[in-house]
């Protein structure tokens, strides 16, 4: 199992730049990383980097890019110009992809719905806009994988939602993103994952969480721990034999907090501890 980091871990760390992130993750034995958006949006306008000089670290580094993180409010947009904006979001995306060399692009729900959508509701309109980003990642071989959030307010927030999304489009460039956090913040169902294809899951977001309420408001990302510490409720066992059951191929296990606490280590001290974690989980739970 490689191991990925994810820049939730670190995006309000002092000076985070992600260029940097890259030469870290590198020298601490990264294997993977997930870009987030929010910080490549940020800093390319501050002028920090290119995004040539970012693929040209790609072109030479052990270290690959595992997904862009993320296109986010992909779903249940109520006007054609809300509509044209997500496909143009992606138009994008796919154009920074080609140059990072990223084969995976990550798509977030919308969320407080101004309408009273119905499940059905939201899974027909889901399945009708993915439909249509497949058409235009088709020729790259780009994936996209559905990160259902565990908060009350998004529109899909458990992992049976997002799954029969999934199933419904059936295209093998469409998949979930399984955040162990997001999984249990909703009481996703452990039965609906043991019956799923792992195929169908392409990325594997690890972290623990404290002990919170199903949908307290304050039930939220800042609650993440690195796994194992003091006060993490998620039983660790059993999503890494879960998933290992239902044959996940994503061959790689990804450290993503965000918890304010962590935002307070020097970039180079959260990337080796989380390193040191990633690693060690790996160890003991993926055997
Ligand atoms: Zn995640």
């Amino acid at each position: 199992m490689k191991i990925g980091f994810n820049e939730g871990c670190n995006r309000f760390c002092a000076n985070h730049s992600v260029l940097e992130d890259l030469k870290l993750c590198e020298k601490y034995g990264f294997d993977y990383i997930d870009v987030q958006s929010e910080c490549l949006d940020r800093e390319l306008a501050a002028g920090l980097y290119t995004l040539e000089d970012l693929g040209a670290f790609f072109k030479t580094s052990h270290l690959k890019m595992l997904s862009y993180n993320a296109l986010i409010f992909f779903n249940m947009k109520q006007t054609q110009e809300e509509k044209d904006a997500v496909m143009a979001q992606l138009d994008e995306i796919i154009r920074r992809c080609q140059i990072l060399d990223c084969k995976m692009i990550v798509v977030v729900p919308s969320m407080d719905l101004t309408v009273p959508a119905t499940l059905d509701e939201i899974k027909a309109d889901a399945v009708a806009v993915l439909k249509e980003m497949v058409k235009k990642v088709e020729p790259y071989g780009i994936k996209l994988s559905i990160e259902f959030c565990g908060c009350p307010t998004m529109s899909i927030n458990r992992f049976e939602d997002a799954y029969a999304i999934v199933e419904e489009v059936n295209h093998p460039l469409v998949g979930v993103t399984l955040d162990q956090y997001h999984f249990h913040a909703m009481a996703s169902s452990f039965e609906a994952l043991e019956k799923a294809d792992g195929k169908k899951i392409f990325v594997w977001h690890l972290n623990g969480m404290e002990n919170m309420p199903c949908g307290a408001a304050y039930n939220n990302d800042e609650k993440r721990l690195w796994p194992g510490e003091p006060g993490d409720c998620l039983d660790h066992q059993r999503y890494a034999d879960t998933l290992k059951k239902i044959g996940f191929e994503g061959d790689c296990c990804t450290m993503e907090v965000f918890r304010p606490d962590y935002y307070k280590l020097s970039n180079e001290e959260n990337i080796a501890k989380a390193a040191e974690v990633t690693r060690a989980h790996v160890a003991k739970y993926c055997k």
